[in-house]
């Protein structure tokens, strides 16, 4: 691979959102010409939580098929499912030995966001990071982009991989990261001091990129608001209100100055109104591609680019035992 390589994932562990979309898959879509592109399905981040397997088998290939309709191009990008290919559960495995701390993981504030919602929670949940380590590494990143709730994990990524580069001799190369600076982070519409979340307990708060058009219009109508009546970014002072403008700009590519002069004098019910027909419009577009691209095609594209996958990974691998003295 001659360009420079970008990997990136989603977990198939709820509905896909708003969130994830503008967050994630719509900047993805703008780099696919000037990077290899790799982009995953990352199922086995997705049982770090409990999932019901006929519910996860389906969201497996509803994640590839949204990749494909928000625009990723199975010709210039690579879309594959993590657990076809085994080494990236293999050298998560080494860097948990060679590289990883119980400290590093303990700091990580996804882990102690997701273990406060379960009694005692597994230890796949707390290894997350290291499998998030191991899926970048091991194809050789040159850039990560993420939303800023991955951060943390990308900065991890980068110690384990010095780590590892210091004791054993250069093997790894240190990945970059971008983060989207507007819509990094996309907050609930039910609690806009937390961000939208596939695994949120209800589904007020989020829009899910399959959700009925309708229904996410009234959602969108439902919306936390703040005090006052004012349309103005304050993401201190009016959350809600801030986080309705990003999606709003975002979705409609307008300047948030913009969309604050447009709607001076006028109330949140006109705002969230036009916001409400905004998200309607896309959704029903997007819904469009998305349904008319069958399972058997995504399957297809997902078992031949696993193979295509499995020789760089190997490859890999095989030089990493080198170095440990495993092999
Ligand atoms: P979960 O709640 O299961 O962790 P999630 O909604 O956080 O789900 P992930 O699969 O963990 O989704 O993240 C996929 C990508 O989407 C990541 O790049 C992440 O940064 C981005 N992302 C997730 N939530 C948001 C959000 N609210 N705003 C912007 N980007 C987001
Ligand atoms: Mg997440």
């Amino acid at each position: 691979m001659s360009q420079k390589i970008i990997f990136s994932g989603i977990q198939p562990s709820g509905n896909l959102h708003l969130g994830n979309y503008l967050g994630a898959i719509k900047q993805w879509v703008g780099m696919q010409n000037d990077y290899q592109c790799i982009f995953c399905v990352v199922d086995y981040h997705a049982i770090t939580v409990p999932q019901d397997p006929k519910v996860l088998r389906e969201k497996i290939i509803e994640v590839a098929k949204i990749y494909l309709a928000a625009g990723i191009d199975p010709k210039k990008s690579i879309i594959f499912q993590q657990s076809a290919i085994k080494e990236h559960t293999e050298l998560a495995w080494i860097l948990n030995c060679a590289s990883t701390r119980m400290s590093d993981l303990e700091n990580m504030t996804q882990y102690k966001e997701k273990a406060a919602k379960q009694e005692n929670p597994g230890v796949g949940l707390f290894d997350y990071p290291v499998l998030m380590a191991a899926d970048i590494l091991l194809y050789d990143t040159d850039l990560v982009p993420i939303g800023e709730d991955q951060i943390q994990h990308v900065e991890l990524t980068r110690d384990l991989a010095k780590r590892f580069n210091n004791q054993y001799g250069q093997t790894f190369k240190i990945p970059e990261y971008k983060v989207r600076q507007e819509g990094a982070r996309i907050m609930g519409l039910d609690d806009p001091t937390k961000k939208m979340s596939k695994s949120a307990a209800s589904e007020n708060n989020y829009i899910a990129l399959t959700d009925d058009p309708d229904k996410a219009a009234k959602k969108i109508r439902r919306a936390a608001t703040d005090s006052g009546s004012e349309i103005k970014l304050d993401w201190e002072n009016k959350p809600g209100v801030s986080n309705l403008l990003t999606i709003y700009s975002l979705l409609n590519n307008q300047e948030i100055s913009e969309i604050e002069a447009e709607f001076a004098g006028k109330g949140y019910g006109e705002f969230k109104g036009k916001l409400a027909e905004i998200v309607k419009k896309f959704l029903t577009d997007f819904q469009k591609k998305y349904y008319n691209i069958s399972n058997q095609q995504v399957q297809n594209i997902l078992k031949k680019n696993s193979q295509k996958l499995k020789k760089l990974s190997l490859a890999k691998i095989t030089e990493i035992k080198n170095k440990i003295g495993i092999n």
